[in-house]
This record gives C-alpha cells, sequence and structure tokens, in this order.
C-alpha cells in the first residue's frame, strides 16, 4: 500500500473498530473487525498481510481509551452511524485462522461421486466457496473417486455434482478428478517406502490389528527399505492379489487411537471385478482416502481444509505423513454435525430407500438431497443463509424443516405471484346474483406492479357456479355470511351431495368484516386447469388452478393462496407442482 492507500486504511479500520468497542463495553476485538472489513470493503481481501497488523495496533490504540472518549469520536467524526448501527446487520462468516500467512487462501470441495449431495454437503460446499471467495482466494472441487469396491463412484454423479454446485452458486475456480491422478499417487507412495517411512505390510489384517492393539510392530515393517520396494512392485505388476498387500505410513505405534496406528495408504482392489467407471481396468493399485486426499491437499496447494469433525482422527493419521514427507498441514476447520429433524441425512438410508424402491428418485420430496430441494422450491438463497447463520461452529447444530423453511420464506415470499387453487373441487351455485362481475385481482398484494389476473363471473338468471376446496365447507356451513376474496359475500343455504347452495348477500368488504365472514377462494366453474401438487410425504394433492396458472413457465415458484408455496413443475394441459412449504 501507499501512504494514501493506507491513510484510508486506518480512517476505515478505525471506524469499524470504534463502532465494535461501543458495542462491547469499549473492548474490541480483531476477528469480527477483520471479518466486517474483508466484508465491506473488498479492495482489502488481496492486503490481510499488511492489513492484520495494523487492525492489531488500532484495536489496542482503542481499546486503551475510555469509553466515553471513544464515544466522543464516533459523534465527532460519523454522527450517522450512531443510528445506522441499530439495523440489523448481515451475518458474517468469523474470520479464518491464520489468513494472513498465506499469500493466497485456497479452499476445496471434494464429494465422492457415488452419490448426489444433500442439505449437509452444502455446509461444506457454501463454508468453503464463501471463505475462499471472502479472501480474494480459490475454490477447488476435486472428485475423490479411488474406491471402486465399497463406494463405487457412477458416471451420473460427477455431473449432478456439478449442477449442485452450480445451483447453490459455488462456482469453482479448477476442478480435479482423483481417478486421473493416479500416478501422481505411485510417485509419492515409492518416494515414502524409499524414505523407510512406508512399508507394504503382507500380513492378514486381523493378524496387524491384533498386534497394532499391543502397540507392536508387525514383521514387514522391520523389512529394508529395498525389501518394501520389490514388494511395492508385486503390487503393481499383480504378483499380490486383492488383500494380500497394502502400503502403511508410519506412525506411533502407542499413539492413543489404535485406528491411527500405521494406517493404511494404498491397497488393491481387483480391476476385473471391480471396474471404475472412468479408467476401467487400467489400475489394480488405488490409495485410500487418507493418503490421496493428504497428498492433493499439499500438491495442489490448499491453505485451509473446512469440513465436519468427524475428520479429526484423519487429520492425526494425515499429520504423520506430511511429517514424512517434510510438509506443512493445512489450517483445518473441524465443525459440528448438522441434523434436520424429520430429514434423513445419512447416504447409506437413502441409498437403501432407492434400492428397495421406497424412494423412486433421488429427488424424491421425502428426502434432503440438494436436488430433492430444488424441485421442491428451496432456493440455493435459503439454503445459504441457513449455512451462513450457522456458521463453522464445533458444537452438534439441531434444525427443523421449519428453520429451512423460515429461510426460503423471506426469500419467495416478496416475489411469489399469487394464485387460486381449489383442492378435490366441489361445485357452489349462488342464486340471485344481481350483475355480472370482472374480478381483477393482484398477483402479489404488496406488489400492485406485478399485474393481476382477471376473473369474469356471468350469472345465467341470477345464477353462478364456482367450485370451492372440498375442506373449505366445513368452515362456512351455518356462517352468516361467507366472502370470496376479491369478489362478493353469500351465505350458504344447503349442503347437497356434490353441490352446494347458496344465496348472494352484497359486496361490501366490510360487511363481511363486520359479520365476520372466513374468506375463501374460488374460480368459476367450467375454468381452470387441472392441478395435481406433490407433497414433501410423496402423496398428490389434486384440484383445479385458476386459468392464468396456464402461462406459468417449470421453474417458477408461486403461491397457492390460502395452501402454499409450490414450484411448478411442469405445464401442459394439465399443472404439475411440487409444494414447498406454507
Ligand atoms: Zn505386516
Amino acid at each position: 500500500m501507499n501512504p494514501t492507500e493506507e491513510k484510508e486504511a486506518r480512517e476505515i479500520i478505525k471506524k469499524i473498530v470504534l463502532l465494535n468497542a461501543l458495542r462491547y463495553d469499549g473492548k474490541a476485538s480483531p476477528k469480527p473487525i477483520f471479518s466486517k472489513l474483508l466484508g465491506e470493503h473488498p479492495q482489502f481481501r488481496r492486503r490481510i498481510k499488511e492489513i492484520a497488523p495494523i487492525i492489531s495496533e488500532i484495536v489496542q490504540e482503542i481499546n486503551a481509551l475510555p469509553l466515553e472518549k471513544q464515544r466522543e469520536i464516533v459523534a465527532e467524526k460519523w454522527p450517522e452511524v450512531l443510528t445506522e448501527e441499530k439495523t440489523e446487520e448481515k451475518k458474517q462468516l468469523p474470520p479464518l485462522p491464520n489468513a494472513e500467512k498465506y499469500e493466497r487462501v485456497v479452499t476445496r470441495f471434494s464429494p465422492n461421486p457415488d452419490f448426489v449431495l444433500h442439505l449437509g454437503s452444502a455446509r461444506a460446499i457454501i463454508l468453503s466457496h464463501d471463505y475462499a471467495k471472502m479472501y480474494n482466494g480459490l475454490f477447488y472441487l476435486r472428485f475423490e473417486d479411488t474406491d471402486s469396491k465399497t463406494k463405487k463412484p457412477k458416471l451420473e454423479f460427477y455431473d449432478a455434482i456439478r449442477e449442485d454446485l452450480r445451483w447453490l452458486g459455488c462456482k469453482w475456480d479448477a476442478e480435479f478428478i482423483q481417478s486421473d491422478r493416479l500416478p501422481i499417487y505411485y510417485e509419492h507412495a515409492e518416494e515414502i517406502i524409499k524414505s523407510g517411512n512406508a512399508y507394504v505390510c503382507t500380513c492378514r489384517r486381523e493378524d496387524f490389528q491384533e498386534k497394532s492393539k499391543g502397540s507392536q510392530s508387525c514383521p514387514c515393517r522391520e523389512l529394508t527399505a529395498d525389501e518394501n520396494l520389490l514388494r511395492w512392485n508385486r503390487m503393481l505388476d499383480g504378483t499380490y492379489g486383492e488383500g494380500e498387500a497394502v502400503v502403511r505410513i508410519k506412525t506411533d505405534l502407542n499413539h492413543p487411537n489404535p485406528a491411527v496406528r500405521d494406517w493404511p495408504a494404498l491397497r488393491i482392489i481387483d480391476p476385473e471385478k471391480y471396474l471404475h467407471p472412468r479408467v476401467g481396468s487400467k489400475y489394480r493399485v488405488w490409495p485410500l482416502y487418507n493418503f490421496s486426499t493428504g497428498v492433493d491437499d499439499h500438491l495442489m496447494g490448499i491453505t485451509h481444509i473446512i469440513r465436519g469433525k468427524e475428520h479429526l482422527t484423519n487429520q492425526a493419521r494425515q499429520e504423520y505423513m506430511y511429517k514424512h514427507f517434510g510438509w506443512k498441514y493445512p489450517e483445518t476447520i473441524h465443525y459440528g454435525r448438522l441434523k434436520i429433524t424429520g430429514a434423513s441425512l445419512s447416504k447409506s438410508e437413502i441409498v437403501k430407500g432407492l434400492n428397495s424402491g421406497e424412494y423412486k428418485h433421488w429427488d424424491d420430496p421425502r428426502l434432503a438431497t440438494l436436488a430433492a430441494l430444488r424441485r421442491r422450491g428451496i432456493t440455493p438463497e435459503a439454503i445459504h443463509s441457513l449455512i451462513i447463520d450457522v456458521g463453522p461452529k464445533p458444537q452438534d447444530v439441531v434444525l427443523s424443516w421449519k428453520n429451512l423453511y423460515a429461510h426460503n420464506r423471506k426469500q419467495i415470499d416478496p416475489t411469489a405471484k399469487r394464485y387460486f387453487f381449489v383442492q378435490d373441487p366441489v361445485k357452489i351455485v349462488v342464486d340471485n346474483v344481481p350483475h355480472d362481475f370482472m374480478a381483477h385481482i393482484p398477483l402479489h398484494p404488496d406488489h400492485p406492479e406485478m399485474g393481476v389476473r382477471y376473473f369474469e363471473v356471468k350469472p345465467e338468471k341470477g345464477k353462478a357456479a364456482f367450485l370451492i376446496s372440498k375442506e373449505d365447507i366445513e368452515g362456512i356451513e351455518g356462517k352468516k355470511a361467507v366472502r370470496f376474496m376479491d369478489l362478493f359475500n353469500f351465505k350458504v343455504e344447503k349442503v347437497e351431495e356434490g353441490v352446494i347452495q347458496a344465496t348472494f348477500l352484497g359486496e361490501s368488504y366490510e360487511e363481511a368484516k363486520r359479520l365476520g365472514a372466513p374468506l375463501i377462494h374460488w374460480i368459476p366453474f367450467d375454468s381452470g386447469v387441472p392441478c395435481e401438487v406433490v407433497m414433501p410425504d410423496a402423496s398428490v394433492v389434486k384440484g383445479v388452478a385458476e386459468d392464468a396458472c396456464r402461462m406459468l413457465e417449470p421453474n417458477e415458484i408461486i403461491q397457492f393462496q390460502r395452501f402454499g408455496f409450490v414450484r411448478v413443475d411442469d405445464v401442459n394441459d394439465w399443472l404439475t407442482a411440487y409444494f414447498a412449504h406454507r
């Protein structure tokens, strides 16, 4: 920064520090200041190294002042913010640890393409993506497809995952696929065997575990590097079959967690039996999770790994490998589990349901896959704000669908057009209707500029017929008055088999209010488009939607008044919609 820029930066930081100090009894802390600065002044994202010491300097300086003095400065220099501050602040992520130590922040999302993503995965994606952007860094997508035996990848999921990321608005700066990188893993395996920090173990798994439990080494561990290299070549050339040899990384045999002790890094998978969807039977030796991930994180320059705390054991394993290679382990942020009550976020349970035929497809509305949420009209913005709200905290978080719906409602309520949908329609005939009606009903009650829908009501000999929802019958029977929304008031005379008879009362809304008339929605008889709404429990509600719905496009999110928000799935001679929430 040149002196002018630095002066400007100091002024901005001073303001943020002072405001933070005022909010916290005169003591500002550097972390939220960092977040706020980078969030509001993105030009500093490239300059975190220079900015960090300035922040601590100013924080010290300001914190040394008495609260009164702090308030005085603010009142004098920025009187407007003292009122501004009261408005709700947008939630921001806490700063990354040690970001200033790196030239550039690099994060990654690394799914196994053996299934589509769900709401739980959205957390890793959004946090990794947003942190990279917050620091003007890079965000990578890495497919970890090295297990064609127990977590077999499928071609369709590579694309499905890309689609999910695009939908979430998390664009990646580079993409890697581990099955393209086998020579790199082989090279590193050879190197670490040569250095004597790994060995090829041919013991039976149970025998190895037995020894390992007692902190004892197996005989293979004592072999020379040359002998191990020979064994390594036998793994590659097919002398050893599946299950007959694994490469193990040397660790502390006394590590308190036996699962960390001399963990397996590469193994043999019978290439004929377990074809890989991308590279077929080209390779027989495959890296295990910790080895390929560890090598890649280093080679790709990942500075911050943001993942669930179930990975803490993996970090313990990988740190041995990093030490052997002389690498520095990336910064890690381990967040707690995210549970949604009433939704299965477990991949295996979802797959089980798909295999048994319980779910037809992975976008079944009962599931919390991103594809299912998308189909139901949950917006990526809602998922984004939910995830940022929860943040990367290490505690477990339990959310309900209601939390997600609240975020979504905030997004769609201001823009969703309103329409009438009559569920399980029943006919109602109103008598004594004095004249024709042309109803203009706004598409959105708060936004007249969005336009109106028209309904023409033409009584014949004073009789006009309508359709109403069957479930409304109960609420209107015996009432002094009922009002058709934005039309007129009537009174139910009798409910007969299949048809309701009613009498016209008047047009006044005030009158309806005075009489405590329930407001119900309606459509003219002989109008409308047949409509099916797929509900969150996968049941289907049938009815008729008003004529204007013929003009809707797939993917539009609308509100069926008094029913709920839905996403238009298909428009034809009929309409199919997916229910989002009320
Ligand atoms: Zn062994």
